[in-house]
């Protein structure tokens, strides 16, 4: 439902759960939030409001950590509890990935992990998605971008996906077909959400993302491509409204 990302130099934790807030009015059952820290992953979620991963987070606070990304749902696909919230990991805990939509082949790749060894946790279409990505992380060169684009490949459905890995801090990747995904430049810093409401606060330059694309997030850059990795030219904008 809501969908924020964040890499730049303040606390990702704090700019991610800010970000959430301010998309609260949409709606959701659940939250979560995983950030990039030491070379691991960190996640904390939890059924309910806002509130309840917060008392979360106080009672077993998070590493220091300058990449993240934050989620609340509306399941569609399995019970509103703890570990149906997102964000979903492979078996390794090295990809996170948070997702909005519906992966409607999501069944048969299921099917296609587990006889591949995969264990699955929940009852989710977006788990697949964390499993496929790790599979494909190493034979993609170690570029979450073009493991992305890969995997994207395999999906039916609609989707905003948003991942991070372990192995790469100060990186964030995103894509989307048929589900709303914006970008804020900032300076030194850059976001992502489902709607621009999570960021005005922190910029006002906006940069669309079209269907069937997918952008990689780094501090000083954003690289957009399509699903086959032609890089595209970037449609910035200014948010003049107030929220
Ligand atoms: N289909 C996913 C789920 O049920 C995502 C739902 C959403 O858009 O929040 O977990």
């Amino acid at each position: 439902c809501g969908i924020v990302g964040y890499v730049g130099g303040r606390s990702a934790l704090e700019v991610v759960v800010a970000g959430l807030r301010r998309l609260e009015y949409r709606g959701y059952d659940s939250a979560g939030v995983a950030l990039v820290a030491d070379g691991k992953l960190a996640t904390r979620k939890r059924a309910g409001k806002l509130a309840n991963l917060e008392a979360a987070l106080e009672e077993a606070p998070m590493p220091p950590s300058t990449t993240g990304i934050g989620h609340t749902r509306w399941a569609t696909h399995g019970a509103p509890n703890d570990r149906n919230a997102h964000p979903h990991l492979d078996d390794t805990g090295s990809v996170a990935v948070i997702h909005n939509g519906i992966i409607e082949n999501f069944a048969a790749l299921r099917a296609e992990l587990e006889a591949r060894g995969h264990e699955l946790v929940s009852e989710t279409d977006t788990e697949v998605v964390a499993h496929l990505l790790a599979d494909e992380f190493e034979p993609a060169g170690s570029d979450l971008a073009e493991a992305l684009r890969r995997v994207c490949g395999r999906l039916q459905g609609a989707f905003t996906l948003v991942v991070s890995h372990a192995s790469v801090p100060d990186v964030v990747v995103a894509a989307r077909r048929n589900s709303p995904l914006v970008v804020g430049r900032g300076e030194g810093e850059n976001f992502l959400a489902s709607d621009v409401a999570a960021f005005i606060a922190h910029t006002r330059n906006a940069v669309e993302v079209s269907d069937g694309q997918v952008v990689e997030l780094r501090p000083d850059s954003i690289t957009i491509t399509d699903f086959d990795g032609v890089e595209a030219t970037p449609h910035e904008y200014h948010v003049d409204w107030d929220a």
